[in-house]
């Protein structure tokens, strides 16, 4: 600033008038200007530009120096320094400027009310439009706007109403905010009212209708616009492309992008961008890349739409590639890109490549930014490091309810179901409302982690103290927490009580509690109930055949087969996979056709061996098939999940964590085997089934070994490290377990 106060102490020209403000904009042209026209005269103007020129630099702060170097500013050189510290946020330096102003016109007045509710203060909006001498239409236009900014309509109608003129302007002021402000039926009736309109209004009503879900009903006034001979402006093309791309309206985007084309807007980036969504949307992932290579400049919003276009359409791994050339060519991506990229890596079930996007958010500052921080969370919950994701979480300065949810549902999964109440703690003290995601979350961590009380006063307490309503998944929830505990009984009143009607997915998480409680009548009922509502439900034909099977009663099992086959019903095959340097590793039971396939067997052998050496004896009731002794326990060793152990095994760095998904459950032997390699190689295997995740650590599941919990229950032979095992449910959660108040209502 120093550098103004010695060039300009003895300005005296008016010639600064004509000069452009970006002339201005550094300090040598301020110099060689100085040199050369600035040695007499003054004028009462002559600050304005170097307020310009502070502005235009992106330094508004110098706008305060400016005053000191003439007596007398004008009207002009005032109202740029009051924009100067509105925008900086600086409310009470512009009020202050204002205030001393010997002199306001109304663009001054007009200025400063606009200030006012740039900077969030409606209050102080109103007195100055109150005290303003003689409002002006663009004084009613921006007070109106500002009421709908702050999602005041009804005062906003009640001020255009009394408006004495109203132009075209205020009409759409008025449009935009309805549309803004979800009330679209409303700006429908105006529009139709209105005397006359221009692009913005047809603009504005196509892009409110697209934006509350009518984008069909916004293509429809897109042509009634075409017809009216109006000429629809970038704009309007980018609001008409994305009705198109959420309407999944392909000819008619087709249409358009020839309009684009000929009219030259191609050039826009927010045509590009929508033409791209557009694209992609509709299934046309080639076409979309190839608006985005034609496109002349290419900046953030156009990345970022190819990079979300290769999501939609299973792309992943090119649209991590996009991601990586926008790095490399320089493009900085912002929260959406992340957001878009995260979303792939969690896809791709990649823990790696999320870690490079967590790596590049942090350096360009967005690591702690909500949206971006909830997809951290929900990235590494998927990709099995819950730890990671209650780390990311911590750190987030600002959590909406998505990050809450997010964080509580991962904890549910992981079978960290104190980490998740302590969360929900934390919440309710927060003063954050919950909803129904939050008790969907809270209910299955109490029954991954066997907490029945907890669980039962949950569902009690939402539903009678909130206005949550409850839904099926609620009650399935519930039904899983009751079933596990082996409240078999109240689970089916709970079912039979309920007051929505009743549909196969309650009866489904009744049915396979029933399986891990034995209770073979009444999975027969459960089955019965489902079969009705859902004639061909796999899932319901599957579980019953594997509980037959285990009881050994074959010939229900091949009778349940043959209606399956009859009724066309296939049995989903057991998948596990596993993802090695980005590399997707697939295996069947008993597959043999993986190049490693050697080497995988022989490194199975050799746990059989180990395994053996600890006691460890195949529970050959999982073995599906009625088939010799011998052969049920081959068949058990090469189940898919132990095959992507035992290929991990030999092609991962020693010590490192090993994470394994599958399609279906994981079955109660490979279960008991995974816990006792994982002991045997001294790693944490973590293993995704249907339903949660198996962290498993020293011989120990996080889950609790609900496994064991069912041989104990059928009165067997249970040995003390599974009694411990049941035991020490949760105690994992001790981190985050030291302060409990709010738990004592919970705790009945
Ligand atoms: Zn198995
Ligand atoms: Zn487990």
């Amino acid at each position: 600033m120093t550098r103004f106060r010695v060039i300009f102490p003895n300005l005296r020209c008016s010639y600064t008038r004509s000069f452009p403000s970006s002339w201005l904009g550094s300090s040598e042209t301020h110099t060689r200007l100085s040199n050369r026209f600035f040695r007499r005269a003054s004028h009462v103007t002559r600050g304005s530009p170097a307020v310009s020129g502070h502005l235009w630099n992106g330094n508004p702060d110098g706008t305060r120096e400016v005053p000191d170097m003439f007596q007398f500013p004008d009207v002009r050189s005032f109202t740029k320094m009051i924009v100067g510290c509105v925008q900086t946020g600086r409310l009470d330096d512009a009020l202050k400027l204002f205030n001393e102003m010997p002199v306001r016109d109304a663009i001054c007045w007009n200025t400063m009310i606009k200030g006012c509710l740039d900077c969030g203060d409606l209050t102080t909006a109103e007195e100055l439009f109150d005290e303003m001498p003689e409002p002006s239409v663009v004084s009613w236009t921006t007070m109106i706007d500002g009421f709908f900014r702050f999602g005041q309509v009804e005062r906003a109608e009640r001020f255009f109403k009394q408006m004495p003129i109203r132009d075209l302007a205020a009409w759409n002021a008025m449009l935009h905010g309805y549309c803004e402000n979800v009330r679209v039926d409303d700006a429908v009736k105006l529009f139709e009212q209105m005397p006359s309109q221009n692009v913005i209004s047809w603009t504005s009503m196509i892009g409110g209708l697209d934006q509350n879900g009518k984008s069909e009903e916004a293509l429809i006034v897109f042509e009634r616009m075409f017809k009216s001979g109006v000429v629809p402006n970038p704009t309007t093309l980018t609001c008409a492309l994305s009705a198109c791309a959420n309407a999944l309206s392909f000819p008619f985007g087709l249409q358009i992008h020839g309009h684009v084309f000929k009219s030259g807007f191609c050039l826009s980036v927010f045509v590009c961008a929508s033409l791209i969504t557009f694209y992609a949307n509709c299934m046309r992932i080639e076409k979309a890349t190839q608006v985005f290579n034609e496109a002349v400049y290419r900046n953030v919003v156009i990345c970022t739409a190819l990079l979300t276009g290769y999501g939609s359409n299973g792309r992943h791994e090119d649209g991590l590639k996009a991601f990586s050339d926008m790095m490399r060519t320089s493009v900085l991506p912002n929260q959406s890109s992340f957001v878009s990229s995260l979303n792939s890596c969690c896809s791709l079930e990649s823990v790696d490549r999320g870690k490079e996007v967590h790596a590049s958010a942090i350096k360009l500052q967005l690591g702690s930014d909500v949206f971006v921080g909830n997809s951290l969370v929900v990235m590494y919950n998927k990709c099995g490091a819950v730890d990671d994701a209650v780390v990311v979480f911590k750190r987030l300065r600002e959590k909406n309810i998505v990050t809450w949810n997010a964080t509580i549902c991962g904890c549910a999964q992981h079978g960290r179901g104190m980490w998740a109440m302590e969360l929900f703690s934390q919440m309710i003290r927060g003063l954050v409302q919950p909803d129904e995601i939050t008790l969907t979350g809270l209910l299955s961590s109490c029954s991954h982690s066997g907490m029945l009380q907890k669980g039962r006063c949950l569902f009690k307490y939402f539903s009678e103290n909130t206005s949550i309503g409850l839904t099926h998944e609620h009650y399935a929830c519930m039904v899983d927490v009751l079933g596990r505990c082996g409240k078999l009984e109240e689970a089916e009143d709970l079912i039979r009580n309920m007051p929505l009607k009743t549909n196969s997915i309650v009866w489904l998480a009744l049915l396979s509690s029933c399986k891990m409680h034995s209770n073979l009548d009444l999975a027969e009922r459960a089955a019965n109930y489902i079969l009705d509502l859902e004639p061909h439900c796999s899932a319901a034909y599957v579980l019953l055949s594997n509980f037959y099977a285990s009881a050994n009663r074959w010939g229900d099992v091949s009778r349940l087969r043959m209606t399956m086959r009859d009724k066309g019903i296939v049995k989903q095959p057991g998948r596990s996979w596993v993802t090695i340097k980005g590399q997707k590793h697939l295996f069947l039971s008993g597959d043999k056709s993986h190049p490693l396939s050697e080497n995988i067997y022989w490194k199975l052998d050799w746990l059989k061996m180990k395994l053996k050496e600890l006691g460890y004896v195949p529970d050959k009731r999982f073995s599906l098939h009625d088939v010799e002794d011998e052969q049920k326990e081959d068949s058990l060793f090469y189940h898919s999940e132990r095959l992507a152990v035992a290929f991990a095994l030999i092609t991962t760095v020693e010590g490192s964590t090993i994470t394994i998904m599958k399609n279906l459950r994981i079955c109660g032997d490979c279960h008991s085997a995974i816990k006792l390699i994982a002991k045997i190689v001294d790693r944490e295997i973590i293993v995704r089934d249907s339903s949660r995740f198996h962290h498993f650590r020293d011989g120990i599941c996080s889950c609790g070994d609900y496994w064991c919990m069912r041989l104990f229950l059928l009165h067997e032979p249970v040995s003390i490290l599974s009694l411990l095992i049941v035991l020490s449910i949760d105690t994992s959660g001790a981190e985050l377990h030291e302060h409990y108040p709010i738990w004592a209502y919970f705790y009945c």
